[in-house]
């Protein structure tokens, strides 16, 4: 049996809340003697971090993080710590360990459970059983690329400068983790750029098609300019599966795809690193898309799928636990199924629970299926 090293980061907010419905299904793999077994620690992020060590992240939790084989990530900030410096903010703690631990490769699933096909803004046939991936590169692109600025010219006007930069490089890997991905699934992978008009869209064409021929030529891929990606995601989303684009573009895309498929209380996330030479595995973050959510906390409003399903998605790519991910998802979709509602999904006629009973339902269903 191997033991993989947990490190808990239930941070603010609604994050500690979601966080022990994670522990619940930690504990009961634990104990049906899975085939792998997890040791969790936890630590501060954001602003309990501030409070605590005056930073968002202490020395001590970037050491555990580092001696991690995953962090599970809640969530961080809310208004007691609106008006701290700029540099010291709760988010400064998540951007440490995104930039210490380089975790280029964002994925964001946008999964339609078919108990919330009708809450869609899209018409159920268009989004039910949809299961897509974007994957967006995080650590570099407009967001990033210097110089980045306003300056007042001579004749008193302002002027705003973003750089969109890349190398071959960081176009090459998040390719490759493409491929690897679009492996697992279907297969079949698109690659969303603006070649036509940007420099730096030239260079993710090119070397896509490069890399992907050199790594993975099994891989069906397609490219796609970006902005008839966004067009294509809500005219007919089940044509893509795998879906990978720079960090700006899938900002934009990414939320436009999950959006698709119900609540902000839904949706996970994973960010990968470079695997690790020793094991083979990369550095990994998961964490809801979601925030704090100042409004409902310590109201036991919160929905704990989105957490919950960070949680399958840590089993599923840092473990390669497909079979225990999959009864986890399942678990879910089961509990929607019986009309099991949390308030931000609730749907006439169903049945409204709290975070606590939510999280246990969607246990007692893992439980069920690991007996
Ligand atoms: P938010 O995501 O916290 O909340 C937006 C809305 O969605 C709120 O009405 C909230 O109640 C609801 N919501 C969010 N998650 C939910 C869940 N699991 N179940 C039910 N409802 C849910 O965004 P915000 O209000 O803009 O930000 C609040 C704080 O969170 C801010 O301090 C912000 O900086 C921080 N934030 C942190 C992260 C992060 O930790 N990665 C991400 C976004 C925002």
């Amino acid at each position: 049996m191997t033991t993989h090293k947990l490190l808990l980061l239930p941070g603010d907010g609604i994050g500690v809340e979601i966080m022990r419905e994670v522990e619940r299904i930690i504990a009961i793999l634990n104990s049906k003697g899975v085939a792998n077994s997890f040791e969790t620690e936890s630590d501060l992020v954001g602003g309990a971090a501030i409070d605590a060590h005056g930073v968002a992240i202490s020395e001590g939790a970037m050491a555990k993080a580092g001696d991690a084989d995953a962090i599970i990530f809640g969530a961080v900030g809310g208004p007691k710590w609106d008006d701290v410096p700029y540099e010291i903010r709760p988010e400064a703690g998540l951007l440490r360990l995104r930039k210490d631990y380089d975790l280029f490769a964002n994925l964001r699933p946008a999964i339609c459970y078919p108990a919330l096909a009708d809450a869609s803004s899209l018409k159920k046939e268009l989004v039910e059983g949809l299961d897509i991936l974007i994957l967006r590169e995080l650590t570099s692109g407009t967001y990033f690329g210097e110089p980045k600025e306003i300056v007042t010219l001579e004749n008193g006007e302002k002027r705003g400068v973003d750089t969109t930069v890349y190398t071959t490089s960081e176009i090459e890997r998040i390719v490759r983790v493409g491929c690897d991905l679009a492996r697992k699934r279907s297969g079949k992978m698109h690659m969303a750029a603006k070649w036509n008009v940007m420099k730096t869209g030239v260079l993710w064409r090119d070397v896509t098609v490069a890399t992907h021929k050199a790594y993975a030529p099994d891989v069906e891929l397609e490219l796609i300019l970006a902005d008839n990606c966004a067009m294509q995601l809500i005219r007919n989303p089940k044509q893509f599966d795998v879906v990978i684009t720079d960090n700006l573009f899938g900002d934009v895309l990414s939320d436009e795809a999950a959006m698709m498929t119900g609540s902000l209380g839904m949706l996970p996330s994973a960010s990968l690193g470079a695997p690790d030479p020793k094991t083979g595995r990369p550095k990994a973050l998961y964490e809801p898309v979601h925030g704090s959510a100042p409004d409902i906390t310590g109201k036991g409003l919160a929905n704990p799928i989105a957490m919950i399903a960070s949680f399958a998605m840590a089993l599923r790519y840092s473990f390669d636990m497909t079979k225990e991910a999959d009864i986890i998802e399942k678990a879910i979709a089961a509990v929607l199924g019986n009309g099991l509602r949390t308030a931000d999904i609730m749907q006439n006629g169903l049945k409204k629970v709290g975070t606590e009973d939510m999280g246990k339902a969607i246990a007692a269903e893992i439980e069920q299926a690991l007996a």
